[in-house]
Order: structure tokens, then sequence, then C-alpha cells
């Protein structure tokens, strides 16, 4: 009997009937048993969807019918984020990252929460969030005891580039031996200091996860119909893989009318 049940999505406000394997191959039948087994409580809760949890040592997935959403990954757990620092293309820009604590500094992490979520969900999901589920959703993000938010700044912008904001402790799920720390997003704004910010805020990640001796996870989400093809989110799974990430698992959807 594969591990399922009725989780709910707060960011998309429903019912979705959840499932974990412990394989591509297995997935489907896994959901075929899922749907079968709550068969009532699917109509009674009005699920559309099924999210399978699946884990994944590689990129390329054989997922006939199943959409990946996400993709997350693990960081390897070196002291040596990132290794030295390669030369900065952009001299000028010297960013420079702190904890967010100033109410204006938390005001732009709310910004950049609200808009992950708002992309991320038309992406993912094709749907718009209403805006009271998003303010909602950044509420809790933002007033979570466990929430830390790192800051960019840029001294010749002479502004905030970016944030990287984490939860920690993150309950071990089964994935990971113990808590880890989840970082939830990590947003820098385009600009001649992006790829600098970005970094910045990646190494200040690493070390706050390496200093708490917990795994540091992330997530990418992923485009509907993005296939196998060079997609925005395989390419950046690439440079993540390549700079010391390891894939972890990934979250699939399926309309449950498919069953
Ligand atoms: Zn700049």
């Amino acid at each position: 009997m594969p591990k399922a049940g009725f989780a709910w999505d707060a960011v998309s406000a429903e019912t979705v009937l959840y499932i974990e394997s412990a394989n591509v191959a297995g997935v489907t039948t896994s959901a075929q048993w899922a749907v079968r087994h709550f068969e009532d409580k699917i109509q009674d809760a009005n699920v559309t969807r099924v999210v399978a949890r699946i884990p994944c040592d590689r990129l390329e997935l054989p997922l006939a019918d199943w959409q990946r959403t996400t993709t997350y990954v693990r960081w390897k757990g070196d002291d040596q984020p990132y290794g030295p620092d390669a030369p900065l293309a952009s001299t000028k820009h010297q960013v420079q990252t702190c904890r967010s604590r100033s109410a204006h500094d938390d005001l732009l992490v709310e910004r950049w929460l609200a808009r992950a979520i708002k992309d991320g969900t038309r992406l993912a999901l094709g749907r718009t969030v209403l805006d009271d589920r998003v303010t909602e959703y950044v509420d809790a993000w933002m007033s979570d005891p466990r929430r830390i938010s790192y800051v960019a700044l840029c001294d010749e912008c002479r502004s905030t580039v970016g944030h990287a904001t984490l939860l920690s402790p993150c309950p071990n799920d089964g994935q990971s031996s113990t808590p880890f720390m989840e970082l939830v997003d990590l947003l820098v704004e385009d600009g001649p200091c992006a790829s600098t910010a970005r970094r910045a805020l990646t190494r200040e990640a690493i070390v706050a996860a390496n200093n708490r001796k917990q795994d540091l996870v992330g997530n990418v989400t992923h485009l509907p119909g993005e296939g196998t093809g060079r997609s925005g989110a395989r390419t950046i799974l690439d440079r993540l893989i390549e700079s010391g990430w390891i894939p972890l698992y990934a979250l699939l959807q399926r309309d449950i009318s498919s069953f």
C-alpha cells in the first residue's frame, strides 16, 4: 500500500490527493490505487489533482501523462561553499549581504515572496492566485519564527537588489535523515549585479545551513509541457548540479479525471 492521503495546497486553495512513490515506474500504479481507495472522499472534497513525490537522482524522468512541477535539490554539504570567489565581471557593483532586520528590508522580502508565489503558480499550474491567498501565504512565511532572510545590497545601484529566505529547522521528511534548512526563495532583480548578488545570497544560505549542521534544500519550478528539452528549469538544474547541488526528489501532478 503506497503512502497516500489528502493534502491542503494553500497556494491554489484546494485539496489534492498526495502520494509518495518509491520510483517513477510505480507512480501511476500508486496513484490508481489511491484514486480507487479514496474515491468517495475525492468527490466530497472536490479534488481535481493528484500530486506525487518521487525520489530523483537524475534529471531525466520518463513521465508520460505526468507534469513535473518541482525538483528539490540538496547542497552537497561542503564547508567551502562555491569554492573561492571567482573574479567579478562587474567590479563596480560590489554586493554586500546581511540578515534582513529592518522593516524596510522585510517589506521588500514580503514583495519578493509574493511575486515568487504568483509567478510560480502561474507557471506551474497555469493559474492566477487570488491576492488574499498570496497575502495569507506570505504572512505565514513572514511571521514564521523559523524564517531567516538575507538581503543583498549593491553600493553602486544604491539599492537592495535581492533576497534569500530560508526556513530552519524543517522536520525530517523521509528524504533527509535529520531536520533540514529549506531555501524557500532566492530572487534577485535583473541588473548588472544580478549574478554577483545571486551567488552571494546562495553562499549565505550554504553557510547558514553549515553552521547549523543541517542539509540545505532548495527547489526549482518546472513549466508545463517542458518535457525533456532544455527548458529554463532544466538549464537551472544543470547549473545547480555543476556547482554542487544534488537532485533529491521531484513533485509531479496529474488531473484526477485521467485515472
Ligand atoms: Zn548593482
